[in-house]
């Protein structure tokens, strides 16, 4: 879409290049991605990682003020969402219901209740016949928060850079990725309105409507501020990361860039071991796991780099790419995340046993840089954070054979309250959330504090799943 041609009648979201004039110059007014008044933009870093050094991470640069500013809460509103006309998608096949993602894996940490509705109750199943929430379920599902917005805008920019210096070709501007980003951005705004926002609750998945807008009426200024700075910052980084560097030292057919998209792969149920629970080891299907890295590439490491590193000398090192555009999460976080897309590419087929795993973390919010090793611990790990997740989720259903679900009422509302301040269906669980408060209270910080009994309290919650057991080291 040209950014410059957005609707008329909607002159306050017409955009203009940003080139000469300054990547963040915009017209007054702009809603969606216009600069605020002395805003400060996100500074550039001069992050470099030498290969004499080992795989030494590169060190962050500081969060523009936008970033830090403190986030005032803000309280939702319950949107108007049409009780018919929506239509369901057909059932999944069983092994795609029981899926596991990264994504869903945190979804089930924190509320069984989301994967009900994201995965069952948007398809009418474990709910009475001609429920109207299964309808709306299916729409809430398609909302885009704008920080996921704006990731999946850094995400594309950055599969254009790669693909240009695989190719070895000039890679696309920052002022013109920028303006595409904004013009995506505003697009999406714009497409959110009361006036349009129709298309969506008709055609969810078709059109597209933001999270904020649907539950609030509008963006905040701060959610402005910090997605322009966001936006700026990880496509300025993208340009600067030494990972383009290494990616331009290879080889193209040793540069895989998985497809964009959703991308899956099978886990044979054998893959899990013994360990594995019961409900698993009786489960014969494969299982489907989506991920996939954004990057994959045959790391060019010297033999006293990999001795520096503790690795072996003159193997064929792998590496797996995550581009992260939101603030840093745990060590334990992103070495799952990693060891997963290792197993993405031991299901490949590409790697011989001798060959070596390695995972690296650009975090181009502040254009640091992590690396992990990903030995088969790691790997046995990520198997073993599979293999609980999806135990546990066949213990919420009622036909595992045919992934039918229990009744929603069996799937635990979430553990902390915080997490429905930023969840897609919170227009549903409205009712139940509030009997489940009127018997729990609540403390400051959002977690659940019983006020009444314990039956009380464990009617409405179920206890989070325990960490998964690690395998022993070998
Ligand atoms: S609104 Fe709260 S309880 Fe409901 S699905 Fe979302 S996180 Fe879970």
């Amino acid at each position: 879409m040209d950014p410059g041609t957005e609707d008329a009648d909607a002159g306050r979201i017409e955009t203009r290049a940003a080139g000469a004039a300054g990547a963040d110059a915009a017209p007054p007014g702009l809603p969606g991605l216009a600069p605020a008044p002395g805003s400060t933009p996100v500074t550039t870093a001069a992050a470099t990682l030498p290969l004499a050094e080992g795989l030494r991470p590169v060190a962050p640069v500081p969060d523009s003020p936008a970033l830090a500013a403190p986030r005032p809460a803000a309280p939702l509103r319950r949107p108007e969402i049409p009780a018919a006309g929506i239509k369901l998608p057909p059932p999944q096949p069983p092994e795609f219901a029981l899926a596991w993602s990264y994504s869903r894996s945190g979804q089930l940490r924190e509320c069984e209740r989301a994967v009900f509705w994201a995965t069952f109750g948007s398809r009418g199943l474990g709910l009475p016949t001609g429920d109207p929430d299964a309808g709306r379920a299916w729409a809430l599902r398609h909302l885009t928060a704008l920080p996921l917005a704006v990731g999946i805008a850094v995400h594309n920019a950055a599969r254009q850079v790669l693909e240009a210096v695989r190719a070895g070709a000039e890679p696309p501007s920052y002022e013109a990725q920028l303006r595409s980003a904004r013009g995506t951005l505003n697009h999406l705004w714009r497409a959110s309105q009361p006036d349009l926002l129709g298309r969506f609750w008709s055609m969810p998945g078709v059109h597209a409507a933001l999270r904020e807008v649907v539950y609030r009426g509008e963006l905040r200024a701060w959610e402005i501020e910090q997605a322009r700075a966001v936006l700026a910052g990880c496509l300025r980084h993208l340009r600067s990361a030494p990972v383009l560097d290494d990616v331009r030292g290879c080889a193209a057919s040793d540069v895989w860039l998985p497809e964009a998209g959703p991308v899956h792969f099978r886990l044979a149920p054998q893959s899990f071991g013994p360990g594995a629970g019961p409900r698993l080891a009786a489960w014969t299907r494969p299982l489907t796991v989506w991920a996939a890295p954004d990057l994959c590439y045959v790391h060019q490491l010297r033999a006293a780099d990999a001795a520096a590193a503790g690795l072996p000398e003159g193997r064929r090192y792998w590496c797996v790419v995550d581009w992260k555009t939101g603030a840093r999460g745990c060590e334990a976080d992103e070495r799952l995340q990693l060891s997963v897309y290792a197993l993405w590419l031991e299901a490949s087929g590409r790697p011989s046993t001798d060959d070596v795993y390695l995972g690296r973390i650009v975090a181009l919010r502040d254009a640091s840089e992590r690396w992990y090793v990903l030995g088969p611990d790691e790997r046995a790990a990520a198997r073993h954070a599979i293999a609980a997740d999806t135990e546990r989720l066949l213990g919420l259903l009622a036909v595992p054979s045919h992934a039918f679900p229990r009744p929603k009422a069996d799937w635990a509302l979430a553990v902390r309250r915080g997490t429905c301040a930023t969840c897609n269906y919170a227009a549903l669980c409205h009712d139940d959330l509030a009997t489940r408060d009127s018997a729990v209270g609540t403390s400051e910080d959002g977690a659940r504090v019983p006020a009444a009994s314990d039956a009380a309290v464990r009617a409405t919650t179920s206890s989070p799943s325990p960490p998964p057991p690690h395998p022993p080291r070998a």
